[in-house]
């Protein structure tokens, strides 16, 4: 075969699985008809685990966590049918957002990104974010032309995970970029939402009652809210942690200071 085909007819992946390829039709003695299709198959394949990590890269996850992962006794007042029936993605589907509010470690982070590690396997684009994130990279756009773009790159995405938000009061310039990107994704493009603080309280947190309104119109309109009303997560691991350390004398001894872990 004349050198550099496979790339002018873009068919990398089957170059690269060839000799593999065709070492297994000589020794299973395939048809013409089984070695065609086996090799396009080669190529579809490396494209689709190309793309696959394409988007995983785009997503800018912060790390896997799947629902298995997540222990629904440790959290009685969250129905874990719920949480399964959100994981076949129709919320995605439907433009519908998903909220989950409570207070820090119950899972809140954890949930999204297990439905967020869901919806990039079904072949969703995805963007994971902080509030605080978005709100500094919207700002930071030195003019109108770069924040339409930025903006662009937070609306795009099938899916879209603001985590975080009550952790930091937003400016208001900051403010009506959030409430610009909620209305611009409405009935667009789902949103999952975290936040540690009750809807009454979204008007200090933008500065702004009238603009906290609009904006939890459109993002409550077709959502689902998630409340949790449970123990921190962490708090159970270092009460764990403490526990096996006393139980340990000679560690106990040593252990005088407390391990210092985030607030979040
Ligand atoms: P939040 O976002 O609500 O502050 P996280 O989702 O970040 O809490 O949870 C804190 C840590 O505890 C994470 O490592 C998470 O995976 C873990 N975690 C929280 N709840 C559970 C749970 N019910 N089962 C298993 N791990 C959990
Ligand atoms: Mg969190």
């Amino acid at each position: 075969m004349k050198k550099g085909v496979y790339k002018q007819l873009n068919l990398t992946h089957l170059e690269a699985a060839l000799p593999h390829v065709l070492n297994a039709a000589r020794h299973e003695q395939w048809t013409y008809e089984m070695l065609l299709e086996r090799a396009l198959a080669a190529e579809l394949d490396g494209r689709e685990q190309k793309a696959i990590a394409r988007r995983l890269k785009a997503a800018r996850i912060p790390g896997k966590k799947t629902l298995d992962g997540f222990d629904f006794s440790f959290q009685p007042t969250l129905s874990e049918r719920r949480l399964r029936e959100l994981a076949d993605l129709s919320f995605v589907r439907t433009c519908t957002n998903v909220v989950f509010l409570g207070p820090p470690g119950t899972g809140k982070t954890h949930l999204s990104l297990a439905l967020a590690d869901r919806a990039l396997a079904a072949g969703h684009s995805v963007l994971f974010t902080t509030l605080a994130e978005l709100a500094q990279a919207l700002e930071s756009a030195s003019h109108p032309g770069l924040m339409r773009q930025r903006l662009r790159r937070y609306i795009a995405p099938s899916l879209l995970v603001i985590d975080e938000v009550g952790y930091t009061k937003l400016s208001q310039e900051q403010a009506h970029h959030f409430f610009e990107l909620v209305t611009a994704r409405y009935e667009h493009g789902s949103i999952i939402l975290t936040s540690n603080t009750s809807f009454a309280q979204w008007g200090a947190l933008l500065g702004d009652e009238v603009l906290a309104t609009a904006l939890l119109d459109r993002l409550l309109h077709h959502a689902e809210v998630i409340p949790i009303n449970g123990r921190s997560y962490r708090m159970k691991e270092r009460q764990t942690e403490r526990t096996s350390l006393s139980a340990s004398p000679e560690v106990a001894l040593s252990a005088t200071g407390g391990k210092s872990t985030g607030v979040r």
